[in-house]
């Protein structure tokens, strides 16, 4: 039984580290024209009213979103920009920020004719949502399990594959699921350009992610994190935010950095970012 919903949670600090990390990966791919199979095995609704009562139940999004669009116009960061003007544009009125895109989306807009994109969300209200949204033709929903979607799919008829893995981590088990999906996926898309999100909590599950795919033998893992307070202060609840991007287009590491060394100080005093090979070359 499903209870996380990502509407409690839309436009926080996790998203923002997320979808800007997303959005660079997508944009470094369409240098080449090949076609591209996109997977996002946890699709959630796609878009996020922020004046929805789940969202305004916790308002994550002040501590997200909210000052980076207070500060879009002192941005100075090529990848920030780019986000930022993605993001105005996903407004309906260009001055008010009134809704946050998930990844659905964000992986969306890169789309070109000849590239597919599989949105997978188990949840069947989440579904239902997420089948209300407008998306472009080449965007196909399915109402079920993403990590096992994955591992069917593959290998893809496209030259290229890129994969979003962004679970809820409801489940303590979820951890080693991906690795396996992830093992499973590289085996048979060596050069597959996979990103999975996992939390930082202060229980540290996140380590069986981390060790299951350091011992896994797949190599070019690249991780960041975003902190929004050190670990283990308060002793509960979400403390920062990992991405871990399997074969990383070249400049990311860069890229990323110069955004969020605007975007730290935003979000507080004791917000930190680092990032670096998990498993090199
Ligand atoms: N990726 C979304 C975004 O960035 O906007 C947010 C996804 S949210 C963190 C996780 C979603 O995965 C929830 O909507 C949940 O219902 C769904 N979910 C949980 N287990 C799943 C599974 N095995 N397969 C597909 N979706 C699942």
């Amino acid at each position: 039984m499903l209870s996380y919903q990502h509407a409690y949670h839309a436009g926080n600090f996790a998203d923002i580290h997320k979808h800007l990390t997303l959005y660079a990966v997508t944009d470094y791919l369409l240098r080449k024209k090949t076609a591209i199979t996109y997977v996002d095995t946890h699709a959630g609704r796609g878009l996020y009213p922020l004046a929805t009562k789940e969202t305004q139940r916790l308002q994550e999004y002040r501590e997200g979103v909210w000052p980076l669009w207070q500060a879009r116009r002192d941005l100075n960061s090529v990848l920030l920009n780019a986000w930022m003007e993605a993001l105005v544009n996903a407004q309906p009125e260009a001055d008010e920020l009134t809704r946050y895109p998930g990844s659905p989306w964000w992986l969306s807009q890169p789309l070109r004719e000849q590239d597919r994109l599989k949105l997978y969300e188990l949840h069947p209200g989440e579904h239902g949502h997420l089948e209300g949204q407008a998306l472009p033709k080449q965007a196909q929903r399915i109402y079920g399990d993403g990590l096992a979607g994955l591992r069917g799919l593959v290998p893809v008829p496209t030259p290229r594959l890129c994969a979003l893995i962004d679970p809820s981590y409801e489940r303590k088990t979820e951890y080693q699921e991906v690795v396996e999906t992830v093992v499973h996926t590289m085996a048979k898309v060596r050069h597959a350009v996979v990103m999975i999100w996992y939390p930082l909590l202060p229980a540290g599950h996140h380590h069986t992610l981390l060790t299951g795919l350091e011992e896994s033998g797949i190599r070019k893992i690249w991780r960041s994190e975003l902190l929004l307070r050190p670990p283990n202060q308060q002793g509960h609840g979400m403390y920062g935010s990992g991405m871990l991007v399997i074969n990383p287009p070249w400049g990311l590491d860069e890229h990323l950095a110069a955004a969020m060394a605007h975007i730290t100080p935003l979000l507080g005093k004791e917000s930190r970012y680092h990032a670096g090979w998990l498993v090199e070359e």
